[in-house]
This record gives C-alpha cells, structure tokens and sequence, in this order.
C-alpha cells in the first residue's frame, strides 16, 4: 500500500491527478488513455456477461486476464461493490487521491466528464431563435416532469435529425421507435449533396450554433448508408461538429467503423455508440477493437444477458413484446421512450420533415414522441417557409388570452386549502397560497375555457386581479404543464357549450 501510495505522489508530482479526458483528448498521455480504457473495457464486459460475473467473483484475476488488458482487481472492485464506490465518490469529495488505484479515480473522473459533456450539450442545444428555444425549455420542463429526473436527465433533446434512409437493416425487435423496414438509401448525388448542403444552411439559420448537437440517424442505423462519411463532412464543414454516431452496425465492415472512430476521434469530443445486441458480438467488438480505440466509444448492451444490469424501454416496437420479454423491459409508465429530439426530424429520401419532441410511450404515442407538424419540401426555399410555419404555429412563446387551455392529461391533480398539487406518475408539485384553487383545478381540467375567461372568472367570483391569474397561467404553461399534444387545440369553443359548463363551477 506504502508503495503505492507513494507511485500515486510521483505521478501527481508530474501531471494532475485527474484529466478531462474528453475536453484535452489529444493532450492527453497515451498512459492515461490506456488506464481508462483498460478498466472501460472489464466493466464492458462485466455488465454484459453474467458468466464473465461468475468468473470474477471466483477468480478475478484470471478473469481480468483472460481479456487481455492490464488491470488489477483493485482497481476494478470500487466501480461494481456499492460499500466501495461510496468511499470512492467520498474521498474523491474529500480531495483525497490516494485511497484507491489512481486509474480508478480516472476511470470515474471519465464518467463524471461524460455527464457534465451530457449537460453542455443540453445547454449547447439551445438555439437563439426565441420562439424555438422557448418551446423547448418547456418540453425539457414537461419531460422532466412526465417522464420523471432519472429518464430526463439522460435526454439532451438536440434541436435536429436527419435520416438518410428510409428504414433500418438491423430490425432489433427492441426499437423503441419501430424502425420501418429498410427500403432505400439516399444516395450522395451532385444533386442530392447540393439539396443536402442548402438544407443544413437553412436549419442553420434557424437553429444557429445549436445545429451541431444534431445527427444523422433515428429510425434508421447510420451505417446502412454506404455514403453517410460523406453526408457527415459535409455537416462537420457547415456546423463545425462531426455529428455523434450511434450504430448496431459497428461490425458488419470493421475497417470503415475504424476509419470513420479515427475520423470523429481526430475532429472533436464528440462520444459514438455501439449498439451490442449480442455477447457474441461483445466479443467481436472486443476483438476487433482496442480498448483505447473504444475509449470514446458507448458499448451499449442490448444483449438479453445483460437483463440484470440494463433495461430497455417499453417502446414502440419494444411494447409488443412486454409480456414475454418482461424482464429486459422497463415495466412501463417509467419514462418509457428513447426518443431524444425536441425539433425537427427530417427523412431525407422522403423530402419530409416533422416537428418532435418526446414523451411517455403509450397507446396513444407508442413510439415514445409527439409529431406536432410534418410537411414534405421540395428545396430549401420550401423548407425555410415550412419551418417558418411550423415555429409560428407551435411554439408559442406566451398564452394568449385568446387561447383555450387545459392540464396535461397525465397529471391528476388535487387541493388542500389555499394550495394545489399537481401529480404525474413521476413527479409531485405544490403551487401554495392560492385562493379558491378548486375552482381553477376544474375549469383547467374541462379545458373548455380560454386563458381570458379564466381570469375573468376568477376576478369576478373569487375577486383575484386577472394579473395574478394570467402571472398564475403563464407560469403553468412555461413549467409545461399545460396541454400542448397534437390532439389538443387551442382555439375558443362555441359559447353554448360552455354555458352548462359554467353553471357546475
Ligand atoms: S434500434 Fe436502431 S438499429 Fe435497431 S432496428 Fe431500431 S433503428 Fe435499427
């Protein structure tokens, strides 16, 4: 231990004790890298292989070596034991570096850089545009508050898609958003590269800076396309980002998945994944790949062995098999979706365009997102007055009083003296110091009532200004709890059918 410890002191004495690995990637020694992904690498497999588990319990140090990589047990048993990794993250709280392998503090300074990379980018997806970054902090609000803090917080709703096929090859019987058969690629024309070219300038005017948090797949897998490298430089020279790829293709041809890691590794900071849907192809991977090729590579195990350690969502494809695979789902009404975008999704093959953002997967929205808008283009001249439209229409920046509103139809509410308390299945809110708050609940529950009747009312019967209720609303509409799905509209209902309505108050 004495040895150790005074190794870790050398260490420090030369470079700091923790990197930000991501940020500094090309200033980082290749040591440092190797420790990291070493380490990466057992866990990989670890969370994976329950017969990997066994072996290690059994006999860790074979196990590990049996991997072919350089790591103690020690430096692995305070990222998988809950008693260790408490005293991990405390003495890391603590400043103090010496308590466990100095690679172990790197490894989970790594981690702790991927979620504050998660963080930026959210924040980093937020566009200049008022009406769109508007629109969405209230579904990164609404999310928080449907779909529950754990679920969201994984969700950085980058502000654009792009699909550059119709359909996915891979067909797992898990996709949350039931990926269409595959079809067709679309093929890197002259006259396909130069629409593609206008149509990132277009969406760039819209969303500017924030455009590089998009990515070039969804209901597709990138790899399908044999020209996506193409498609991606292009999106690197006009946004300055090489876009993040995720594919369950990382092993179908090995030398373009390297040559395309290089690619990405040798522009920016950006993390790929690689969807495992199998041990076998872990093990693949695993062979194909060097643990520091991987290093800003997300295995993700989809594999069924992997059922103990990580659940998919009940979504969309996923949810015709709730019954019999039960065990590798989330058990539903768990923030059950992998949809990510709060903006626009296009299908390039199809000229079309759709304004999303996510919610609870349910009968109503199985693929686990909203489709506000969709219109198709035929250049980028169409697609600026589409996108104009789409902004004017949906994304609201203020209630109007002209508006009708009604609660989400999620939330069940309830009162207790001067206050209201909104529940949705995740998440619990109080709004205190309200007069007469059961009235307000019912006549935001009808959603027969326009934001101006509403103050109206309350001013007349309750004696509260229309100010502080219009003050009242508005907060409730910005803390999306406010109806906005595609089945609601806003506009006035005739004035007869609300006369009974009004009588019940
Ligand atoms: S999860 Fe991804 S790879 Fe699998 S079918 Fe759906 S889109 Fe294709």
């Amino acid at each position: 231990m004495k040895q150790q410890m005074s190794l870790q002191t050398e260490i420090a004495a030369q470079e700091p004790v923790l990197r930000p690995l991501l940020q500094e990637y090309h200033k980082i020694p290749s040591s440092y890298i190797k420790e990291v992904a070493d380490i990466k690498r057992v866990l990989e497999r670890w969370v994976a292989d329950p017969a990997f588990e066994l072996d290690f319990n059994k006999s860790p140090k074979e196990a590990i070596a049996s991997l072919g990589v350089a790591v103690t047990p020690e430096e692995i048993y305070p990222l998988i034991n809950a008693e260790e990794s408490i005293k991990l993250v405390n003495s890391m709280i603590a400043g103090d570096y010496t308590r466990f392998p100095l690679s172990t503090y790197r490894y989970k300074s790594f981690i702790a850089e991927k979620l504050e990379q998660r963080k930026r980018i959210r924040d980093e997806s937020r566009c200049s545009n008022p009406e769109i970054s508007t629109w969405r902090d209230r579904q990164i609000k609404r999310c928080v508050n449907e779909l529950g803090l754990a679920k969201s917080d994984a969700i950085v709703h980058p502000p654009v898609a792009f699909e550059l096929s119709k359909g996915c090859t891979v067909g797992c019987w898990f996709c949350g958003i039931d990926a269409a058969k595959f079809s067709s690629n679309w093929s890197y024309t002259p006259e396909n590269a130069l629409l593609w070219n206008e149509v990132l300038l277009v969406v760039k005017d819209f969303l500017g800076t924030s455009i590089k948090n998009g990515f070039l797949y969804w209901a597709t897998d990138p790899l399908d396309n044999p020209e996506y490298e193409k498609f991606l430089i292009d999106f690197f020279a006009v946004t300055g980002r090489c876009a993040q790829t995720t594919t369950a293709l990382s092993i179908k041809d090995v030398d373009r998945t390297r040559t395309l890691l290089n690619f990405n590794r040798s522009l920016d900071l950006h993390i790929d994944r690689f969807s495992v849907l199998s041990l076998n192809m872990l093990k693949t991977i695993h062979a194909s790949f060097t643990p520091e090729e991987l290093i800003k590579v997300e295995c993700i195990p989809q594999n069924r062995e992997a059922k103990g350690k990580q659940l998919k969502s009940n979504a969309g494809r996923a949810r015709i098999y709730a019954a019999k695979k039960s065990d590798e789902l989330t058990k539903g009404q768990q923030g059950d979706t992998i949809a990510c975008v709060s903006g626009f999704l296009f299908n390039m093959p199809d000229k079309e365009v759709r304004l999303v953002t996510p919610c609870q997967a349910n009968d109503q929205w199985p693929l686990g997102y909203w489709v506000l808008g969709k219109a198709k283009f035929n250049s980028a001249a169409d697609l600026k007055q589409i996108l104009h439209e789409m902004v004017n229409k949906h994304m609201k920046i203020y209630l109007r009083l002209e508006d009708r509103i009604q609660l989400r139809q999620d939330i069940k509410w309830y009162t207790r003296e001067n206050e209201f308390i909104l529940n949705s299945s995740q998440l619990s809110v109080t709004f205190a110091n309200q007069k007469n708050p059961t009235a307000l609940m019912r006549m935001l529950e009808t959603g027969d009532y326009t934001v101006e009747e509403i103050a109206l009312t309350r001013e007349k019967y309750d004696a509260i200004n229309m100010s502080v209720t219009l003050y009242l609303l508005d907060e409730l509409f910005s803390g999306g709890f406010i109806r906005e799905d595609p089945n609601f509209k806003t506009d006035r209902i005739a004035l007869k059918e609300k006369i009974s309505l009004q009588i019940t108050l």
